[in-house]
């Protein structure tokens, strides 16, 4: 697997281009579509597929575009329909230069396993930072979103936020081998063995247990 991460826009989004053999996977295009564009022409490369780990705007204020240029299928948890259609809730109306709406996406429901193209993709659930928050698991990597960053967890004050659902998305950590690797949604890339040992919102005081 290789996995490729543009930093993009003012939120510092991570996007990542995740290639497994012959498929290949945009998770969180941010809202940038020329750069993401630019790194697949250089690598002469084309994606298969989007998959969001949440619909906020700074994650897929590119997606219209990427669907357009590429003809591919976006992906999101089915609880962030709301989100992705209505400036106000992905936030487009308060920090993105044009208000967003997206009219093309694929509902998917979390807590599943995926397959696409015969390669194993397992989706789980994560609510708190938004409704349909996701994690995604790919071989020994996981991508967190806005669920944790190092040191840190996702906000929980923007619409939709929910701070006893991020703790119990934020339990659902501790079933996972210490040793994958977390792609975060902002900031640089951690363990989750390093997580649980210093992230104080990892502590059972914080959580509660
Ligand atoms: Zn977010």
């Amino acid at each position: 697997m290789k996995i490729e991460k543009l930093i993009l826009g003012y939120f510092a989004v991570n996007c990542y281009i995740v290639e497994l053999k012959d498929l290949k996977i945009l998770i969180d295009p941010g809202a940038d579509f020329k750069k993401v564009q630019e790194l697949l022409i250089s690598n002469n490369t084309r994606p298969d597929l989007i998959i969001n780990t949440h619909g906020h705007y700074d994650h897929i204020g590119a997606v219209p575009e990427v669907v357009e240029e590429y003809g591919i299928n976006f992906y999101i948890d089915r609880e962030e329909e709301q989100i992705v259609i209505d400036p106000e809730k992905n936030c487009s109306s308060i920090f993105g230069q044009n208000t967003l709406s997206l009219k093309t996406y694929n509902l998917i429901s979390g807590a599943d396993k995926k397959y696409f193209n015969r390669f194993e993709i397992e989706i789980i659930k994560t609510p708190g930072h938004t409704p349909g928050s996701i994690i995604i698991k790919i071989e020994k990597k996981l991508f967190t979103g806005d669920l944790l960053f190092k040191g840190a967890i996702g906000r929980t004050d923007l619409p939709g936020g929910n701070l006893s659902d991020i703790k119990s998305s934020l339990l659902k950590l501790k079933r996972f081998d210490k040793d994958l690797e977390v792609f975060l949604g902002h900031g640089p890339g951690t363990s989750l063995e390093n997580e649980f040992e210093t992230n104080p919102y990892l502590d059972s005081i914080f959580l509660d247990k």
